[in-house]
């Protein structure tokens, strides 16, 4: 199929591009890398009147570190973030997923924020954010606000950007030292969406217990989640393999995996056993490092 009669404008800085998304509220839709939002155009899921292309905007595709926060632009490519060696330095789980997102052609074009602001339920940026409690930072011609990764992600393909706002940025907070994280992904072949993806971010404390903890999850649920549940079991607790399969299996109960072409829900449930304990362990083993 070919996508409905739409209107085209390409901004050259964000005031005019939320201008056009405030005076065209509800017509307009944002176009970033172009890769989830094509696709449904084609297939008329999607039929805007108007796409307002955000790849001419100046300073949203940057990564930098201030002294409380790593920030990634909006417009921030997969492959960017892969190829970046200082963030992978401070967050060695972002190189993790962003290696593992579709195939090098989506890599240079699909965009963090895209993924963000797209919300599939099987989407790897989404858990990871969870896991590392970033912030998602919304603009609109009213001005900026900051909100929390967790509690962002509502339903399937719906967050909580309004439509004339632009995501620009993701902020995730610098981890203490002695911390460590992980993304383990299962895919049926590569370059595929998840089966299960399990994202862990630990900090050990002075005592070697596990002072603080973020769990993401995706694929097996209406949206990626933090897996709560496990979180409260480990926090403050003695790491190890004991404890970790503990939590896992706490994190395939908290899950809602659906049957599909990816497998029965049951297995996917076995799999977020495995893929959480692996995430763990290894988060650990960074985390000593
Ligand atoms: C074959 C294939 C395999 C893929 N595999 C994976 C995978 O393994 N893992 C994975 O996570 N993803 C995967 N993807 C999705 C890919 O990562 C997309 O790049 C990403 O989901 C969307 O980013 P984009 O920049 O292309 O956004 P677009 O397609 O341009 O936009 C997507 C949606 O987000 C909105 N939007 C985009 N940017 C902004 C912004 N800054 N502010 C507000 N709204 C915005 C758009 O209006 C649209 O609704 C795959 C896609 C394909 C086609």
């Amino acid at each position: 199929m070919i996508p409905a009669a739409f209107d085209y404008v390409r901004p050259a800085d964000i005031g005019e591009a939320l201008r056009i998304l405030k005076e065209r509220e509800g017509e307009a839709k944002v176009l970033s890398g172009g890769y989830s939002l094509l696709p449904l155009l084609k297939l008329r899921l999607a039929q805007p009147a108007l796409l307002v292309d955000i790849q001419a905007l100046g300073g949203l595709d940057g990564i930098s570190r201030t002294d409380d926060d790593m920030r990634i632009g909006a417009r921030a490519t997969h492959r960017r973030i892969l190829e970046d060696d200082g963030l992978a330095a401070v967050l060695p789980i972002m190189r993790d997923a962003a290696g593992g997102i579709g195939d090098p052609q989506i890599r240079n074009w699909g965009t963090i924020g895209g993924s963000v602001a797209h919300a599939d339920p099987a989407a790897d940026w989404p858990a990871v954010l969870q896991a590392l409690h970033a912030s998602i930072v919304l603009r609109s011609a009213g001005g900026e606000r900051v909100v929390p990764a967790r509690g962002f992600f509502i339903d399937t393909f719906q967050t909580g950007i309004e439509a004339t706002e632009i995501l620009t940025e993701i902020r995730i907070p610098l981890p203490a030292p002695r911390s460590g994280g992980s993304y383990q992904k299962l895919e049926r072949r590569a370059g595929d969406f998840s089966t299960v993806g399990a994202a862990v971010q630990m900090t050990l404390g002075g005592d070697g217990r596990i002072a603080q903890l973020g769990i993401g999850l995706t694929a097996v649920g209406d949206a990626p989640f933090a897996a709560t549940h496990a979180e409260d079991a480990l926090r403050g607790a003695k790491p190890g393999d004991e404890m970790f399969r503990e939590a896992a299996a706490a994190a395939s109960r908290q899950s809602r995996p659906a049957d599909d072409s990816h497998g029965p829900a049951e297995y996917k449930r076995a799999m977020v056993t495995e893929m959480t304990f692996r995430a763990l362990r290894a988060a650990f083993g960074r985390a000593l490092a």
